[in-house]
């Protein structure tokens, strides 16, 4: 079993004491931790600098009759999942799917959270970088930290969670989504939502000299310079634009991409 000494002592070993680390994290990886994910968040944050986390709530959104086109979407064709949306509150739990690392810290005394209905991100000693966050730019919270030496970190996880790609993709003039949130008293519209995560691992080897990889029980745990993995997806996406798309024939948000391109194409 771990506990919070060896897990303080592997964390340590990433060199990320003064750095402003995303992280993302799967604590049944680790296998059995004493005090859950209380002590593996009270770890990191001893052997971090800042530490942030999405806290997204994809259960506010509410898909219209109608909308722009070529959104990854198909409008009109979610009555149920809408009748089961709820309003987001700022006490809302994240997502079940976000795992319990993320509501943990969320629930921390000294925690904040920043405000967007979908793509909210909660951190200790982070305001600077939540309150970047606008309806306009949800992912800014990522770009903040890349601007002080941010850094990425993956606990038990591969790059399919790893939201700052999204940013990436965004740098790289991948089209962006609009998405629809429910609030208490009305419905607000999300723009820069972004696509499909599900082809991200297909980067890992690019950052395989940028990236600090150790072993902490059964995770396998990996920190990458936010700048690096930039510069890693745009070089990726100018190479090929339909990079880090997945494969699956019915995705309807890498298909949207593949649409923009092929558009772009014939123009050429
Ligand atoms: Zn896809």
């Amino acid at each position: 079993m771990l506990g919070y000494e060896e897990l303080r002592r592997a964390f340590d070993g990433l060199g990320l004491k003064d750095k402003p680390v995303i992280a993302h994290a799967s604590l049944k990886s680790f296998g059995k931790v004493d005090g859950g994910a209380d002590t593996l968040l009270r770890a990191l944050l001893d052997s971090t600098g800042t530490l942030i986390m999405p806290t997204f709530t994809y259960k506010t959104m509410i898909t219209p009759e109608i909308g722009p086109p070529n959104n990854g979407l198909t409008y009109g064709d979610d009555h149920d999942l809408n009748r089961m949306a709820e309003p987001f509150t700022p006490p809302m739990p994240a997502d079940k799917q976000m795992g319990a690392v993320p509501e943990t810290l969320r629930n921390f005394p000294q925690a904040r959270r920043s405000m967007h209905p979908i793509q909210s991100f909660a951190g200790i000693d982070a305001d600077k970088f939540l309150s970047a966050q606008s309806l306009q730019d949800p992912l800014a919270p990522i770009g903040a930290l890349a601007e002080v030496d941010g850094w990425v970190l993956l606990l038990g996880v591969d790059h399919t969670v790893n939201t700052s790609i999204h940013y990436a993709e965004k740098l790289a003039g991948r089209r962006q989504f609009t998405r629809w949130a429910l609030l208490p008293n009305r419905i607000i519209e999300c723009p820069g939502f972004p696509g499909d995560s599900a082809g991200f691992d297909a980067i890992a080897i690019d950052l395989v000299r940028d990236t600090r990889s150790l072993k902490i029980g059964d995770a396998i745990v990996k920190a990458t310079p936010l700048k690096l993995l930039f510069e890693a997806v745009v070089r990726r996406i100018t190479a090929d634009p339909l990079a880090l798309l997945c494969q699956r024939d019915d995705c309807e948000r890498c298909n949207a991409v593949r649409i923009v391109v092929a558009g772009q194409r014939l123009a050429d």
